[in-house]
């Protein structure tokens, strides 16, 4: 008889072992508390030459980075932006501040990334830009989308929110965009609380960057503004902290594939269950969240309803964009998507912080394991 954890594992926890009181101490000491000052310039260009990009711009959050990221290559009103429909809704939402028009792409039924064969069809004369976003713990398949792009003139813009220290092939996750972008919420590998970044190794895109991201002030004239910008520094306390975080990134990032090698082991087998693939040909999966789909949606919602009997707590997948009711006068509209879809109902995800020790880890999949064999469908 398997007993309840006590108390509960939570899904994400932040790890703050190392320097970031120290930092954040010395940031305060010396005077720094706006986005202003060395330790965001340090925080910057350390994020950028780590992920071999020229220019790093830190910003508010991930998700005001994608507005900015938009804003900065000119979208406007009458284009299209292809965006996978399995995603955070910031990948819409900074599509419609533009006033352009969402085009939705539905998910690969095995990496549960943007599929390919499905943006290909997407594309039209109007379409300006493409979203990649890697998803809990595997990139996009990112050459032919590169090479799609480069076909038809469009911009990309990938979201590595998810995808801190993931390589594609050889190539760091966050390099590959005109403009890429990072979220520094709590549940990332590389946190600050809240931020995020925009990566470019355009000069004349960075400017307009830091210009967007700071209200667009005058460059003579101070309170003269020629553009609307964004209040969206990061503050100095922030990068701070952001700096202790990237010295101890690669442990963490290391101690994340452990458990899902661990989980993976332990329900690789289950009969009735999705897992994603452990490796692709262009990557191994570093498991940023380990996710499962069941048969259905009912069966989903009982699985975890007895896990948190278990004391395991445990997320939903993100519901498809082209479900948003938020989105439904905006978008291109899209009959349904039914890799998504099936995502949106049947899939949840799993405990998968940095801190969790390997007891707890086996403790975990055993609990996970044994809901999902009492869930099997013995119909035969
Ligand atoms: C976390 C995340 C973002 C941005 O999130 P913020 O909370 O705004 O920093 C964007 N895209 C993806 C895929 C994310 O996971």
């Amino acid at each position: 008889m398997l007993k309840p954890l006590e108390p509960p594992v939570p899904v994400s926890e932040p790890a703050l072992a190392g320097n970031e009181l120290e930092y954040v101490t010395r940031s305060l000491k010396e005077g720094w508390l706006s986005g202003q000052g060395p330790f965001v310039e340090q925080f910057e260009s350390e994020t950028a030459q780590r992920l071999n990009r020229r220019f790093g711009i830190a910003v508010n959050s991930g998700s005001t980075a994608l507005e900015i990221a938009l804003a900065a290559l000119g979208i406007a009103p009458g284009d299209e932006v292809i965006v996978p429909t399995f995603t955070i809704i910031s990948c819409a939402s900074a599509v419609v501040r533009c006033g352009a028009t969402p085009v939705f792409v539905d998910a690969d039924p095995h990496t549960w990334n943007m599929s390919i064969t499905d943006l290909d069809r997407h594309i039209t004369s109007r379409t300006k830009a493409i979203i990649p976003t890697h998803i809990y713990g595997l990139p996009v398949d990112m050459n032919p989308v590169l090479t799609l792009a480069q076909e038809s003139g469009l911009s990309v813009v990938e979201d590595a929110a998810q995808a801190f220290g993931q390589d594609y092939r050889d190539r760091p996750c966050g390099s590959m965009g005109e403009i890429s972008i990072l979220s520094f919420y709590a549940n990332k590998l590389v946190t600050t609380g809240e931020g995020g970044m925009l990566l470019t190794d355009d000069e004349d895109l960075a400017h307009r960057c830091r210009d967007l991201r700071d209200l667009c002030f005058g460059r003579n004239e101070r309170f003269t503004h020629s553009e609307l910008g964004w209040s969206a520094r990061l503050s100095s306390v922030q990068a701070a902290i952001g700096l202790a975080q990237l010295e101890t990134s690669s442990a963490r990032l290391q101690r994340k594939c452990e458990i899902g090698r661990a989980y993976n082991s332990a329900l690789e087998s289950l009969a009735d269950v999705q897992i994603a693939p452990a490796e692709t040909d262009f990557a191994s999966n570093h498991f940023w969240a380990f996710g499962l789909v069941m048969r259905d949606r009912a069966t989903r919602d009982k699985a975890r309803d007895l896990l948190r009997e278990y004391g395991v707590s445990t997320r939903p997948f993100f519901w498809p964009l082209h479900r948003q009711p938020a989105l439904e006068d905006v978008a291109f509209p899209t009959a349904t998507l039914p890799v998504a879809d099936r995502l949106g109902d049947a899939g949840f995800y799993i405990p998968g912080s940095p801190t969790l020790s390997d007891s707890t880890v086996e403790a975990v999949a055993a609990r996970v394991r044994h809901t999902c064999e009492s869930l099997e469908d013995t119909r035969g």
